[in-house]
């Protein structure tokens, strides 16, 4: 790891492919925060939900992104004022937030207040989409954590309950609109670590990354 002391660790990858788990465990292991960026997207979803805003309608989310009072501690989410833990993960959120992320207004303000979390806890692991490719482009380690979409559905459904085949339809949906969107789409950074974590469980994903680690 690099000889200064603030250590970034970036996480990407598609839905579902054990990013959290591995975050979590990784800043345990090393001491560092945890930030679950997509719970921040998410928390976005949920205020203009809650406020009316037509998730498509560019100017009006723009608007409202500033404004938004959000705080995720590793655990919960509160959105003004409002515990929203568990309705960032309900259907609701979870099919219109690829629009919401879509919105560059939206991914401003969200770069600015995940750059600020890192500075004031002096480095973490930062898990989402675009962390090793915009946010942190010089973190210390890059991980692109990801699975085949059928592993990945089923590792939400022991999760959140659902239904498989429907849950991996709706994650294919989102990974498409998430890679192809013109503002920081999903994509691996060209030094990232690919992980494949089809055909391994959790605790071995987390292990065969703790070796890569000095
Ligand atoms: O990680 P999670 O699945 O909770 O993310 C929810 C959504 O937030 C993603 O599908 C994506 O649209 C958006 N997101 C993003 N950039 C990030 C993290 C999440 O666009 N860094």
């Amino acid at each position: 790891m690099s000889g200064d002391e603030r250590v970034v660790i970036a996480i990407d990858g598609p839905a579902g492919a054990g990013k959290s788990t591995v975050g979590r465990a990784l800043a345990r292991r090393l001491d560092l925060g945890y930030l679950d960026t997509g719970a921040m997207y998410r928390g976005m979803t949920f205020a203009a939900l809650r406020r009316g805003v037509v998730e498509g309608d560019l100017d009006e989310v723009a608007a409202m992104a500033p404004a938004v009072d959000l705080a995720v501690e590793d655990g919960t989410v509160t959105v003004d004022g409002v515990d929203a833990t568990s309705a960032i993960r309900g259907r609701e959120v979870t099919e219109a937030v690829s629009q919401i992320a879509a919105n560059p207004a939206v991914r401003r303000v969200l770069v600015d207040r995940q750059r600020d979390w890192v500075e004031r806890h002096g480095g973490g692991v930062v898990e989402g989409r675009d962390i090793g490719t915009v946010v942190f482009p010089d973190a210390d380690l890059k991980l692109y954590i990801t699975a085949s979409p059928r592993v990945r559905a089923e590792r939400r459904v022991r999760e959140l309950g659902g239904d498989v085949v429907e849950v991996e339809a709706s994650i294919i949906k989102r990974d498409r609109v998430d890679s192809s969107r013109t503002h920081s789409p999903l994509s691996e950074a060209d030094d990232a670590v690919v992980v494949d974590t089809t055909g391994m469980s959790i605790d071995e994903v987390v292990d065969h990354i703790m070796e890569m680690l000095p």
